[in-house]
């Protein structure tokens, strides 16, 4: 799971301004499917996905597997090679569904149609080859809020390399929490799983054969490098968490803390 500070993000806000004007002049109803229906404003909402992106630093919300919207800027990070983490095409994710269930009673500017068009409620998600993330939860309540630290910090990951089969699954401290991870949104599928047991293992392959000392240097540099980088590579949070502990610190998320 990432931690997506909106406070920092880099919303759009003139062509979604421009988005509900046109909506409201044609007199069509002001949501997200309606936008995507009319020419001019489908144009509009184009670039959204590059903004969510950019704002995520390429990364899935939910899975935190690299993704990528129409621009396709390059990994610094090497930890994974270019080839193993190829981007995946992004798509946009509202956390209130368009069309919730049941379960959500929102209604003037909290109306789930009023919220599509929000850029706080939106974030940019995998397409989980079918299976996970949205995918998975389809309109379902989340308990979990990517945008809440301390909804994101509960998470922790089983950790012992590839050759462990209980290895690389993301975990809570908090039982709806862990819910969310297993069953909503299926981010310990198996396919997941094994992809962080691997990078886990390249982690520990770096660390082979160094001192003590070298080992610490080694990891403050990678977690500053990670931690600074625009596309840092899938499964950074993980990394992060894993390199904050080894050296004692508390986590951050992707956040840099002022040192
Ligand atoms: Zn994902």
């Amino acid at each position: 799971m990432l931690y997506v500070n909106k406070s920092e993000g880099h919303p759009p806000q003139d062509e979604l301004k421009q988005v509900k004007a046109v909506l409201k002049r044609k007199r069509r109803t002001i949501n997200y499917d309606e936008a995507y229906k009319e020419p001019s404003t489908k144009e509009l909402l184009s670039g959204l996905i590059d903004h969510l992106v950019d704002d995520q630093r390429g990364l899935c919300v939910y899975c935190s597997c690299r993704v990528e919207g129409h621009g396709h800027a390059k990994p610094l990070s090497k930890i994974l090679g270019e080839v193993r983490d190829d981007p995946v095409t992004a798509h946009v994710e509202h956390y209130i569904p368009r069309h919730p269930g049941l379960w959500y009673r929102g209604s003037g500017s909290a109306s789930a149609d009023i919220l599509s068009l929000d850029y706080n409620n939106m974030f940019a998600a995998c397409l989980g080859k079918g299976s996970t993330c949205d995918r998975s939860r389809g309109n379902r309540k989340l308990h979990i809020d990517p945008r809440n630290w301390s909804d994101v910090e509960t998470i922790f990951y089983t950790s012992g390399g590839e050759g462990f089969s209980t290895a690389g699954r993301e975990c809570s401290h908090n039982e709806t929490i862990q819910h969310d991870i297993d069953d909503v949104l299926n981010l310990n599928h198996e396919r997941l799983r094994a992809r962080r047991a691997t990078v886990q293992q390249m982690l520990y392959d770096m660390f082979r054969g160094l001192s003590d000392a070298d080992a610490v240097e080694w990891c403050q540099e990678l977690l500053a490098e990670l931690r600074s980088d625009v596309r840092p590579p899938s499964f950074a949070p993980m990394l992060i968490w894993m390199l904050e502990d080894s050296l004692d610190l508390p986590h951050t998320g992707m956040v840099a803390t002022e040192e």
